[in-house]
């Protein structure tokens, strides 16, 4: 079936911390994402001062914009390499700091003190850690997750919002058999039983 040419697939934490050496990273949209700018109303709702969390953030550069527009931003990335290229990208200085909760985890902060970056797997996370969030920004996330790993990811992603939050998600449709991903193609009824 369409869905099962992708199921079983696996990247690793290896392959991925690959993909940010040898600079394999087609995803990263250096001018950022134009339907966070086409949605940014859905997500704010109206609201200020936000907690915006950014899944997989990579170095999106998103997380700059929701910064200087006065949210707060937390990301989570395995890539430490991924976190320093945006504080330096973006010449932000900041500052490194253990996570006591997570055993090998790291937090990068702008010394602003509005951006958290942790350098993690997100399955590490919990809202004990990380507190709970006004919105996400899921781009390059849900589809990047091992599809053996999405109803694990998404009831993680649930416990991390706030009862009003809102939550932007990005997908890619494709014919599934003739790319093995990622991204991963997730097909809107999936999305509907993911999260309910
Ligand atoms: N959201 C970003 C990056 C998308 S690519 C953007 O829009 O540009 C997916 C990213 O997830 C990669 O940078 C990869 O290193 C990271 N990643 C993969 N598995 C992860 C996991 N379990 N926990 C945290 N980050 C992960």
């Amino acid at each position: 079936s369409s869905i099962g040419a992708q199921k079983d697939r696996v990247v690793t934490k290896e392959e991925w911390l690959q993909k940010w050496e040898t600079g394999n990273i087609g995803f990263h949209k250096e001018q950022g994402h134009p339907l966070l700018q086409q949605y940014l109303d859905v997500l704010l709702n109206g609201r200020s001062g936000l907690r915006v969390f950014f899944p997989l953030c990579g170095k999106a550069v998103e997380m700059k914009w929701l910064a200087d527009m006065g949210h707060s931003v937390v990301g989570v990335e395995v890539s430490e390499q991924a976190l320093k290229e945006f504080f330096v990208e973006h010449n932000l200085p900041y500052c490194e700091e253990p996570v006591p909760e997570i055993s090998g985890a790291k937090k990068l902060q702008s010394v602003s003190g509005n951006i958290s970056l942790y350098c993690c797997s997100i399955y590490d996370l919990s809202s004990s850690i990380v507190g709970k969030f006004d919105g996400v920004w899921d781009r390059g996330a849900l589809v990047a997750v091992n599809p053996g790993d999405r109803q694990r990811y998404v009831s993680l992603m649930i416990t991390l919002m706030e009862k009003n939050s809102s939550y932007l998600l990005v997908t890619v449709s494709y014919d599934p058999n003739k790319h093995k991903g990622p991204p991963f193609y997730v097909p809107e009824s999936e999305i509907q039983s993911l999260f309910g």
